[in-house]
């Protein structure tokens, strides 16, 4: 056997011990060419023992743009002229019927997304969020709900919880020391830590991950990896940035499929337990690399189109899943 040695150490993983975040780093920086191949195995034997069931979620963009936020990657920002469709919050009607065609394709697990900083009160638009949670729960009981709505109060956490939110999203999206530097500085990553920990509090389970490509570096990305460890989630959502012209992002030079790879195997190496889920980029930065990044470590994916580009047919990517869980 001619396997790298700090991929042989990482073997642990598969019996139950954790991979430090000084052995990742090792990984990160030594494990290169056709050696990646032997962590991409060794992370798809740990999802395979320890998260065996793919799963896939579709989301709507219940309300797009003019977002006083500056998050460099973002088509929403109103910071930046990025000419994406705008429009105010969907009627409850509205998001009813998208989730009945969703539902009708067999995803059970939808999410509703709202761009904007988040609600720090109970106002008339955030009544009308729960309104709308209120009738995709009883019109659509075998829809799992789960919501990104940005940094919340304690009392909006809590209202989102009686209505019976399943769960909600809310990414950190890089190493948590270097948020302001690469993502945002009109808010705080302590206050969307803070909004996980109100969510924890009354029950709301949490996916929360990152993007990766935005010009991180190694210690980046095992920051994050290791962040989300610590804060206990249930899912871990995972993209790759796809460049949006006009945003600061937009010139940075694409992630390579060989470190998105990698990154992958790290995050399952790290979170061995957890849900992960390959969002934004797999079809559109990855391209004929998605199905080998589906067995670096991701046990979900995300279909029928992100915030504000389109996605694959959903029936392809369902055949996709079967056909993954071969392996
Ligand atoms: S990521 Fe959210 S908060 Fe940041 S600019 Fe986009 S919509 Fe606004």
């Amino acid at each position: 056997m001619n396997i790298h040695q700090n991929i042989l150490n990482a073997y642990k993983v598969l019996d139950g011990e954790t991979l430090t975040r000084l052995e990742a780093l090792q990984i990160a920086k030594n494990v290169h060419g056709a050696d990646l191949l032997d962590l991409v195995s060794l992370a798809n034997k740990v999802r395979s023992k320890f998260a065996p069931e793919f799963g896939a979620c579709s989301i709507i963009n219940a309300k797009s743009g003019r977002c006083s936020q500056n998050c460099r990657f973002c088509a929403q920002s109103a910071h930046y002229d990025t000419g994406i469709e705008t429009y105010e919050l969907l009627p409850p009607e509205k998001v009813l019927a998208n989730a009945r065609e969703v539902l009708a394709t067999g995803i059970t697990t939808y999410g509703y997304v709202t761009s904007g900083c988040g609600y720090l009160e109970p106002d008339a638009e955030f009544r009308q969020i729960l309104d709308t949670v209120d009738l995709l729960r009883r019109e659509l009981p075998e829809m799992k709900i789960c919501i990104a709505l940005g940094i919340l109060s304690r009392e909006c956490a809590k209202l989102l919880a009686e209505h019976g939110v399943w769960r909600y999203n809310m990414n950190l999206q890089t190493n948590p020391a270097r948020y302001a530097e690469l993502i945002a500085d009109t808010h705080s990553i302590d206050d969307k830590i803070r909004t996980i920990r109100y969510l924890q509090e009354f029950g709301v389970t949490n996916c929360t991950g990152g993007i990766l490509g935005l010009g991180e570096n190694w210690e980046d990305r095992v920051a994050l990896a290791c962040a989300v460890r610590e804060l206990d989630v249930e899912g871990i959502t995972l993209n790759v940035l796809l460049p949006v012209p006009g945003t600061p992002v937009a010139g940075v030079p694409p992630l390579s499929p060989a470190d998105a790879a990698k990154s992958f195997a790290l995050f399952r190496l790290i979170n061995p337990r957890k849900m992960i889920k390959f969002c934004a980029g797999r079809e559109t930065t990855m391209k004929d690399f998605q199905a080998l990044l589906m067995l670096s470590g991701p046990s979900a994916l995300m279909t029928g189109g992100y915030l504000t580009t389109r996605g694959r047919q959903v029936a392809d990517d369902l055949k996709l899943i079967d056909e993954l869980a071969a392996f």
